[in-house]
């Protein structure tokens, strides 16, 4: 064998059971979104820099180090491999003139993202996520909505159980920055106790230091004040209302003050899906309001709420807490010789089109090899083919978890299938 290759750090290869959970997931949210009637919209995974830079916000962890970005040989500038969607899909909703007519338009995106993170369990640099963007509408009932379908799919993966939905207001370019003030005032008196990354974080983008995971940080944070005391007027009523919706819709949720987003975009609503089942890969989606960022990236004023799943995280969820089914054949066919194959083909032929999952042995060895496979296979049956049974009109049909075999017509034998 020649040189071998190993893949890049932070990158996956899914295969063989691990892409079942895959399919059920991907299969499960995307009924969801045809059951809300939401378009799917696929897009480029390579953007101009400037579009996560101005979209994301430049002081964010992802735009400040998380990047893939390469020199743009053609244009000049750089271009840099998507870290999220919703950046995209808003370029996407401008440059197609999507906003006409200014209707509410809502976009789906299932898809790889990339980010340059220290990868770790559940933190990859390739990861995929399901993401919704729902564009033209300020009402809470909207946040309500969206935010009540992201959780029915938790429900029909039949992982309700095991996550929480967390909820917050990050208030508004008219009440945030009086706020932002406090907390620069609150952090600064304990400058001292704060990790690097916090102090950083302190200069560059304030609000970001509440979400700092180390104990020691925590031990301040958790007095630091909260945007929630500090929402204008407008914001409230918004918040206040957004919560009505969602009692009324049945969506429980937890109100976590001290929640924010990545993303420097999100206005008011910011919610967060997170499970204690995953370790410190917690979140397993988010989202929130951004009602100001088509217009930094040029479009018309138009408000805008979405949300991204954690795919990876959804698979590893559903692999810690459910089994799913299989891929393996009902029936395997077993055939000996010319006349036997013949008769076994047009079984299969039969039996495919009638939707039953049949596959034949194609080597056609001896009865007790076709038997070891067609039990590796996890058939529940195997039909054998014998040429003297085929001469007097019947097949021999053998149930594979008690080895019981039994002689039938093919008609009685399609009976007991379809059954
Ligand atoms: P974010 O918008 O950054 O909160 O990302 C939304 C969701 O994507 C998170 O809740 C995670 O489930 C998932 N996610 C984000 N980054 C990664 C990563 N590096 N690896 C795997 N999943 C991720």
């Amino acid at each position: 064998m020649g040189q071998m290759f190993q893949r890049v750090k932070g990158f996956q290869d899914i295969l063989g059971d691990d892409c079942l959970y895959w399919q059920y997931a991907e299969d499960t949210i995307k009924a969801i979104f045809k059951q809300y009637s939401i378009s799917e919209v696929r897009l480029p995974v390579l953007e101009r820099t400037e579009v996560f830079n101005r979209g994301i916000g430049g002081t964010t962890d992802i735009v400040e180090k998380e990047m893939f970005t390469m020199d743009d040989s053609s244009g000049g500038g750089t271009l840099s491999l998507r870290p999220e969607a919703t950046a995209g899909i808003v370029r996407a909703y401008i440059e197609n003139g999507l906003y006409n007519p200014p209707i509410l338009h809502r976009f789906y995106c299932i898809g790889p993202m990339f980010r340059k993170e220290n990868p770790q369990k559940g933190r990859f640099r390739q990861f995929v996520q399901g993401d919704v963007e729902f564009l033209g509408s300020s009402s809470p009932l909207t946040d309500a909505d969206i935010i009540g379908m992201l959780m029915s799919y938790f429900d029909k993966l039949g992982l309700g159980k095991f996550v929480k939905l967390e909820l917050n207001s990050v208030g508004c370019p008219k009440c945030r920055p009086s706020y932002q003030k406090k907390l620069i005032d609150y952090f600064n008196g304990h400058a001292g106790e704060m990790c690097e990354d916090c102090n950083r974080r302190l200069e560059r983008n304030p609000l970001r230091v509440l979400d700092c995971k180390q104990q020691k940080c925590r031990e301040f944070i958790k007095n630091a004040p909260i945007m929630l005391d500090e929402l204008c007027d407008e914001c409230k009523e918004h918040f206040d209302n957004v919560q009505y919706y969602l009692g009324l819709l049945n969506v429980p949720f937890v109100i976590n003050p001290l929640m924010v987003r990545g993303l420097d975009y999100y206005v008011r609503t910011a919610f967060e899906v997170v499970t204690d089942k995953l370790g410190a890969a917690s979140a397993v989606g988010g989202g929130g309001r951004y009602d100001g960022l088509v217009e930094t990236l040029g479009g018309p004023s138009t408000p805008g709420i979405g949300f991204a799943i954690g795919m990876d995280r959804v698979v590893a969820l559903l692999k810690e807490v459910s089994t799913v089914e299989k891929l393996q054949p009902l029936v395997y066919v077993v055939t000996f010789g010319d006349k036997s194959l013949e008769e076994g083909l047009k079984v299969l032929t039969r039996l495919r089109s009638l939707g039953i999952v049949a596959e034949i042995d194609y080597a056609q060895k001896g009865l007790k090899n076709q038997m070891k496979k067609a039990d590796r296979s996890g058939a529940k049956y195997a039909i054998i083919m014998g040429e003297d049974e085929l001469a007097r009109g019947v097949v021999s049909v053998r149930t594979m978890a008690n080895s019981s075999q039994e002689e039938m017509s093919l008609e009685n034998f399609y009976k007991l299938i379809k059954e």
